[in-house]
């Protein structure tokens, strides 16, 4: 028995998953194997090389996959379960605690590369009053449809999450404070001219948006608390409109 098959490439493809790893050189041999456990794929195993495959090496690598299938699939247990902690069930979005996260890495980043970062946080204007009014399904689909347009709107480099309730961020990399001001008007105007529509009614939607960018030495936390202010200026002055976080004050 050979426990081990010398190969240049190999690559392991999961599309459920979204994984693709591969590493070493394509050959132009490859021998393949799907792995499938009672109805669960659980993906797809490549080998290359430019020397063929004997057959003895090829059985000894099935025999060693056989071992594989168990831990495998444990393994991609947990990492969807580690992936579902990041996401928000009502919307599919990123919550709260990949914010947390992604928030100081991209603070890191920021610094090291000289860039500069911004952060939009944001609040549905009355959503009480529109719960009370038409339901709390439909405020649940309010939100969805709100992630939705958001997320149309926003770059591929943003990154939206739900914060909570009816509040959401926007973490702009590369965004100073010029660009993620627009940014956040065009949310703004973009919620205010979607009215959902429902077979009864059409209910207007407004969102409050308060912006902030990274400076001097401060941590996430604080240019979130920037940001959060500058939210509860826009609530204050009207909702409906979008401020800027201190020291610059208010914007349109
Ligand atoms: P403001 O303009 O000051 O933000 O007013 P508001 O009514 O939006 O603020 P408040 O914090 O008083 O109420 C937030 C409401 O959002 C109350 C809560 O029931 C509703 N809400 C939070 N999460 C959800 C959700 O997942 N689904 C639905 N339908 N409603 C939600
Ligand atoms: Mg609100
Ligand atoms: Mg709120």
């Amino acid at each position: 028995l050979i426990i081990s098959m010398p190969y240049d490439g190999f690559s392991y493809r999961n599309h459920a998953h979204d994984i693709d790893i591969s590493f070493g050189k394509a050959g132009r041999h490859k021998c393949s194997y799907r792995l499938i456990v009672g109805d669960e794929n659980l993906g797809e195993i490549t080998l290359s090389r430019r020397r063929k495959f004997q057959d003895r090496e090829t059985a000894a690598m099935e025999h060693l996959l056989v071992g594989l299938v168990c831990p495998l699939r444990n393994a991609l247990t947990y990492l969807s379960a580690v992936r579902a902690a990041q996401k928000d069930p009502l919307t599919g979005i990123n919550n709260r605690a990949a914010m947390d996260s992604s928030l100081a890495r991209e603070i890191e980043m920021a610094r090291r590369h000289r860039m500069p970062l911004s952060l939009i946080v944001m609040d549905l204007d009355k959503f009480k009053t529109i719960n009370d009014t038409y339901g709390h399904a439909t405020g649940d689909e309010i939100i969805k449809t709100f992630t939705k347009v958001v997320n149309g709107i926003i770059r591929k480099t943003d990154m939206l999450f739900r914060y909570g309730g009816e509040e959401f961020v926007v973490i702009m990399s590369n965004t100073g404070r010029d660009g993620s001001m627009l940014l956040a008007e065009r949310i703004r105007r973009g919620i205010e001219k979607l009215e959902v529509l429902l077979p009864q009614a059409r209910i207007p939607v407004t969102v409050s948006l308060g912006v902030a960018s990274l400076n001097g030495k401060e941590d996430g936390k604080s240019l979130f608390e920037r940001a959060d202010q500058a939210l509860y200026q826009a609530k204050t002055s009207g909702r409906n409109c979008v401020c800027l976080g201190d020291p610059a004050g208010t914007y349109a």
